[in-house]
């Protein structure tokens, strides 16, 4: 089956940086755990685990996920828009 793509935005909690633009491959913008890297159509950070504005640490680094490369999330340190 394929899922529905949507266009989120991810921006860091903590100052508001948009880090992030994502096409989300079904489900809740807000359950978000991980980002597939082949997924990720616009990329602000330096690292892809830091904000470049502030530092925080929005990820936990690269990994696999149902064989594709993917950045884990820290739900608590991003929000996402629509
Ligand atoms: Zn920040």
């Amino acid at each position: 089956m394929k899922s529905r793509r949507y266009k989120i935005k991810i921006y860091c909690k903590r100052c508001g940086y948009h880090l992030f633009t994502y096409l989300k491959e079904g489900g809740e913008p807000q359950a978000l755990k991980k980002c597939y890297i082949d997924n990720i159509i616009g990329d602000f950070t330096k690292d892809h685990m830091h904000c470049p504005e502030c530092n925080e640490e929005f990820s936990h680094g690269e990994t696999i996920i149902h064989g594709r490369r993917a950045y884990k999330i820290s739900r608590s340190k991003v929000y996402v828009r629509r």
